[in-house]
């Protein structure tokens, strides 16, 4: 289903408006919660490898700081738009606020497909847009990121564009960086384990057993890492998607890293040889207890909500259920562990990349992990705190513990 550019904003104002109705926000935290404190939209010149320059268009979204600097990735993907990186903005500042760590929300993007371009004309066009947005990035100001389409790579090449142009070291501007010049153990996977964290603290509250089937739609940086986490910790996963189509196998489960190799040779997962099952199916329909939408927003929408199967739905793609959806799968009763807390595993750890930063000392994977888990664990539990206290669904109740955090910012700030 294809949205019509401003759907995933109005749909972002509209979860706002209804929050900000059941805290009883006052009109004057609501109207500045309504729309990015800066919007910059920024043109990219690229000298192409035909020597003509193509202009790439760009966007940096600060949504709000309250609680610390702006903190959200940058997209590289053809069909972003001004509207969907505000909502993707509005939707960092509640993450960072759901699991407590001293930050805003903030979210870049740029209109291009990163695979049709040479290596040297992606990093031309990483480091152009680093230019772009230079005056208003730094650690205590605005942190980038990776988001879809862009990777530890580019991250390297913005933070050495960035430190040219200020003439010393400061790592600290940018998270998801290689670990050779200040990235964190384990930052690379840290969104699907912080998803498994709180898959583990869910099915222990619906009393799921270990070992349940689950289906990955999207194998990206997010949907493959969690299913090698999952199929390390003995889930079986039965079915995965991507752009170009589907690979399930109920009976025996896909083998994530064979999986992973065929799509590295093909392109895609689609037609994997030896996998079994309802092929006529997608990803979303097949019979599996746990789905995992990992790939981009408004997947799963009215049309389809309806032929779901699954028990638990772990949102690690960014707004992938529509509020109709939403509001199909509720009453089927399928618990929905929503995309703010499920996914924020990854500004979790690049939170901690940059605390590392800034003391020039780094941890060990295991001191990570455990961070990250004990951050996940409690962040689970003080969202369906709210649930309960409010008799409400978990999504509802992590957006009130997240605007609570944020309201209180804004008053202790004089914002209001
Ligand atoms: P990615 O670009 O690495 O992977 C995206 C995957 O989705 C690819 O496999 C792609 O083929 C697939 N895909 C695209 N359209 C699809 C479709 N219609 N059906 C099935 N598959 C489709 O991106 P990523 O970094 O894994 O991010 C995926 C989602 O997770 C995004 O919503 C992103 O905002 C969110 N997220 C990622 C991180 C992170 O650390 N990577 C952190 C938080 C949230």
């Amino acid at each position: 289903m294809k949205n019509e550019p401003g759907d995933v904003f109005d749909a972002a104002q509209s979860q706002i408006k209804k929050i900000a109705g059941i805290l009883n926000l006052p009109e004057n935290i609501l109207s500045q919660l309504l729309e990015p404190q800066r919007i910059l939209e920024v043109s990219i010149p690229v000298r192409m490898d035909d020597g003509k320059i193509k202009l790439f268009k760009g966007y940096r979204s600060q949504f709000n700081d309250a609680r610390g600097p702006f903190k959200g990735g940058i997209r590289f993907h053809e069909e972003v738009t001004r509207e969907e990186v505000k909502a993707l903005s509005a939707w960092m500042t509640w993450k960072t606020a759901v699991v407590n760590i001293p930050l805003g929300g903030g979210k870049g993007g740029v209109v291009v497909d990163p695979k049709k371009l040479s290596d040297r004309e992606l990093e031309e066009l990483s480091r152009g847009y680093l230019r772009a947005v230079s005056d208003f990035v730094g650690p205590d100001i605005d942190i980038p990121a990776p988001d879809a389409g862009t990777d530890p790579r580019i991250m390297g090449w913005m933070l050495d564009e960035y430190e040219k142009i200020m003439r010393r070291h400061i790592p600290g501007v940018i998270t998801g960086k290689p670990l050779s010049i200040g990235g964190s153990a384990g930052r690379s996977y840290s969104t699907a384990q912080g998803g498994f964290y709180a898959l583990l603290a869910a099915m222990k509250k619906v009393g799921l057993p270990t070992g349940a089937t689950v289906a990955i739609q999207g194998f990206g940086n997010a949907g493959y890492n969690m299913a090698k986490i999952l199929e390390r910790a003995g889930y079986k996963i039965v079915s995965v998607s991507d752009s170009h189509g589907t690979a399930t196998d109920c009976k025996n489960g896909l083998p994530v890293e064979t999986l992973m190799q065929y799509k590295m040779k093909t392109g895609s997962v689609a037609n994997y040889p030896g996998a079994e099952g309802s092929k006529e199916l997608s990803c979303m329909e097949q019979d599996a207890d746990i789905l995992i939408p990992a790939a981009l927003e408004n997947s799963i929408h009215a049309d389809n909500a309806e032929l779901i199967k699954a028990k638990i739905i772990l949102e690690l793609a960014n707004g992938p259920i529509t509020p109709e959806a939403d509001e199909i799968l509720k009453q089927k009763g399928v618990l929905i562990i929503p995309d703010i807390l499920a996914n924020a595993g990854g500004v979790t750890v690049s939170y901690f990349e940059q605390v590392q930063n800034a003391y020039g000392y780094y941890w060990k994977e295991e001191e990570v992990l455990e961070k990250l888990e004990e951050v996940m664990t409690r962040s689970f539990e003080d969202v369906w705190m709210k649930k309960e206290e409010y008799k409400t669904d978990l999504r509802t109740g992590a957006y009130i513990l997240a605007f609570s955090r944020v309201a209180q910012a804004m008053r202790d700030r004089g914002m209001v």
